[in-house]
């Protein structure tokens, strides 16, 4: 049996939809790790603390089967060491399909046995994707309906002039 599924992506910052998924992800295995990427090639616009921590504070109150933790080289290797085999993926629309296929075989390739499971969000939330987000609220638009409060005030802290 599959007792535990890590979920990987830069979350920067979480939206709805990551936390629909997660919603769905919990509800399927015993437990679930969010894994935020620390990758040095990519610019972000929260640093990998504040990712961890944005994650902490919406995730722990909610999920009793829910940690969050952080990694950065291979993802196959964060996933052995915590001794799973399963990783959790969004598909949102066509567009993500080519490059999550792209992912998973090279993934399944490198390290037989690991899987990857693709979890759709609510329609409602196919759209939606954080650099939306982060472009929305750079110019001051309003992000409640995309993310939970807490980011919300983080994304106006950033941007305050
Ligand atoms: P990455 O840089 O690894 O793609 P993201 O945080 O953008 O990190 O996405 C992590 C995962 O969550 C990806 O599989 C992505 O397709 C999925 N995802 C992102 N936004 C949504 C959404 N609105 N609905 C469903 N899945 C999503």
């Amino acid at each position: 049996m599959h007792k535990k599924a890590i979920y990987p992506g830069s979350f920067d910052p979480i939206t709805y939809g990551h936390l629909d998924l997660i919603e769905r992800a919990s509800r399927i295995f015993p437990e679930v790790i969010v894994s935020v990427v620390n990758n040095p090639n990519k610019s972000t616009l929260f640093s990998l603390n504040e990712r961890v921590e944005l994650l902490d504070k919406i995730l722990c109150s909610r999920f009793d089967n829910v940690k969050v933790a952080s990694f950065d080289g291979l993802l196959v290797d964060f996933v052995k060491d915590h001794n799973s085999n399963m990783i959790i993926r969004g598909l949102r629309a066509v567009s993500d399909f080519e490059y999550e296929l792209q992912l998973a075989l090279t993934n399944r390739k490198i390290s037989s046995g690991v899987e990857t499971i693709f979890l759709m969000p609510k329609e409602e939330y196919t759209y939606l994707s954080s650099s939306l987000v982060r472009e929305v609220a750079k110019y001051g638009g309003d992000v409640s309906q995309f993310v939970h409060p807490v980011v919300v005030s983080k994304l106006k802290e950033k941007f305050a002039v």
